[in-house]
This record gives C-alpha cells, sequence and structure tokens, in this order.
C-alpha cells in the first residue's frame, strides 16, 4: 500500500537510540514524516515510532544493517513506498571501542568501518540515485578526530573518511540543489560514549570543554534540524563542530 504524505520526508540511520532517537525526535517535532532506522534494537525502535504517531506525527520503523547495500536499498525502498521519495537523510548510525592500533582485531576493524565507512558510502550512493532536488544530508563525523587521543585511531579514521565524502560529495550533488554537511560531537551523554568508562573519566571529558558539561542528544538533534531546514540552505560541504568549545 502507499499512503504517502505531504510532509518531508526524512531517514535517521541509527535513530532507536542516543543521539539518532532524539534527532528522529526533533525532525518529527518539526513536521516531517521520520523513518526511524536501526540494526538490532526493534524494541526501541517501536516504541519511538509509537511515542511519534502519538504525537500526531508519521513515522516507520525500518530495520537494516546500514552496512549492507541490500539492507539500505530496501530501507529507501520502505521509505518510499509507504512514506514518499525521500528528502533529508541523516547518517547518525555509528560504532566505537576504543582500543589501541596494536591491539586491534580484524573483526574490530571490519566493523568500525562497515558501519561508519560503508554505512555512510551505501545511504550516500542510494541517496544520490533517489533523494529529492533541494534535499539535505547530515553526516555524523566527531570531534575526536581534531583530539587525536591514544586508543582513536581506527575509529577517528573512519571518521575521517566520512568527512572526505561530506566535502566531495556535495560537490558531486552540483545541480540538485541538495546540502551535504557533517556534524562532529563532542562526548555526549549516550551508551556510546558512557559504556565502559568509569565515574572519573566520565567527569574528565565532561570537564574539558569550556561550557564544562557532557553533550545531550538534544544539543546535537539542534544542530541536525538547522542543517536540515530551510534555514540552512547557503551551507554545504562543511563540517559544524559541535563541542561546547572542546577542541
Ligand atoms: P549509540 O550507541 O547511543 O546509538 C547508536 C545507534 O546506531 C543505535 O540506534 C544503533 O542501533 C545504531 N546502529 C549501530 N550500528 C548500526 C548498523 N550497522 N546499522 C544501523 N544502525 C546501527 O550512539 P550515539 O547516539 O552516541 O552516536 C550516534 C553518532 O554520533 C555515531 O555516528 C557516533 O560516532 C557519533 N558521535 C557520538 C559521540 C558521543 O559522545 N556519543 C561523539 C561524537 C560522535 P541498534 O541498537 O539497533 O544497533
Amino acid at each position: 500500500m502507499n499512503t504517502t504524505t505531504n510532509a518531508q520526508i526524512a531517514i535517521v540511520t541509527g535513530a532507536s537510540r542516543g543521539i539518532g532517537a532524539a534527532v528522529a525526535r526533533r525532525l518529527a517535532a518539526d513536521g516531517f514524516a521520520v523513518v526511524v532506522n536501526y540494526a538490532a534494537s526493534s524494541g526501541e525502535a517501536e516504541a519511538l515510532v509509537a511515542e511519534l504517531n502519538a504525537a500526531g506525527g508519521r513515522a516507520i520503523a525500518v530495520k537494516a544493517d546500514v552496512s549492507s547495500a541490500g539492507d539500505v536499498r530496501r530501507m529507501f525502498e520502505a521509505a518510499e513506498q509507504q512514506l514518499g521519495k525521500v528528502d533529508v537523510l541523516v547518517n547518525n548510525a555509528g560504532v566505537i571501542k576504543p582500543t589501541p592500533l596494536a591491539d586491534t582485531s580484524d573483526e574490530l576493524y571490519d566493523r568500525a568501518f562497515d558501519t561508519n565507512v560503508r554505512g555512510t558510502f551505501n545511504t550516500l550512493r542510494e541517496a544520490a540515485r533517489r533523494m529529492n532536488d533541494g534535499g539535505r544530508i547530515v553526516n555524523f563525523s566527531s570531534t575526536t578526530l581534531a583530539l587525536n587521543m591514544p586508543g582513536y585511531a581506527i575509529y577517528n579514521a573512519t571518521k575521517a573518511s566520512v568527512e572526505a565524502f561530506t566535502h566531495v560529495f556535495a560537490k558531486e550533488l552540483r545541480g540538485r540543489n541538495i546540502t551535504v554537511n557533517a556534524v562532529a560531537p563532542g562526548p555526549v551523554a549516550t551508551s556510546l560514549f558512557l559504556d565502559g568508562k568509569t565515574n572519573e573519566q566520565i567527569q574528565h571529558f565532561a570537564k574539558m570543554p569550556p561550557l564544562e558539561r557532557l553533550g545531550q542528544p538534544d544539543d546535537i538533534a539542534s544542530v541536525v534540524a538547522f542543517l536540515a531546514s530551510s534555514q540552512a540552505g547557503w551551507v554545504n560541504g562543511q563540517v559544524l563542530r559541535a563541542n561546547g568549545g572542546l577542541a
């Protein structure tokens, strides 16, 4: 059944939890029909979709591992069939496991690059073929790229790739009026950041920015919402470091 909507359509990858869930909530509040993508957390994704629909929005949950080109193609097809042609793509899905380079297994390396780099590549390639002209793409980098902390070699390399995609893809979409930007958060209080850290380590990170706190998912969601909006039409090919001044 094709139940297309008049609202603009946004896909948010990795929207079952953390920053992605906050982005989905914010875009729904801003009037977008939202695809809540997830890989494993079906309970969280379905609960979020129920919440957004109960609030008067239009949302669907779509399971797709972004590292699979087939899954990503099927996710765009589900979006088109159930909501309509896509206007906004937020490439939020990502993984991290800080590990010294010398101790990184092949599996850990593959997981990081498959999700963060191949995942972004898969959705960008599909978006180029299928998104509406005039759309918006927001990729996810990280402020860790600027900090060069031990343990972050692999993760930073994946995010450097995402930034390279962002700069070049913005130019490759010339003539389509589609902007391609990235947001690079500092530490944000989600399980990705908090898991495996001691309270002392968390406090250390929280004190690093001059604003002396961790970022919250909503801090990042409001930046994504700006980049996804008509207000950001002249911002293109940029990386916006949303981190409370941490550098
Ligand atoms: P979380 O770990 O809280 O959430 C990650 C989300 O990504 C989940 O919804 C997860 O879904 C999804 N996901 C993971 N792998 C895949 C996959 N292969 N396919 C589809 N979805 C997937 O992370 P955050 O919200 O903290 O991070 C979001 C983004 O922000 C990431 O790109 C991260 O690198 C970046 N970032 C985060 C920072 C932080 O401090 N939190 C700082 C800088 C950047 P499921 O549970 O279903 O697998």
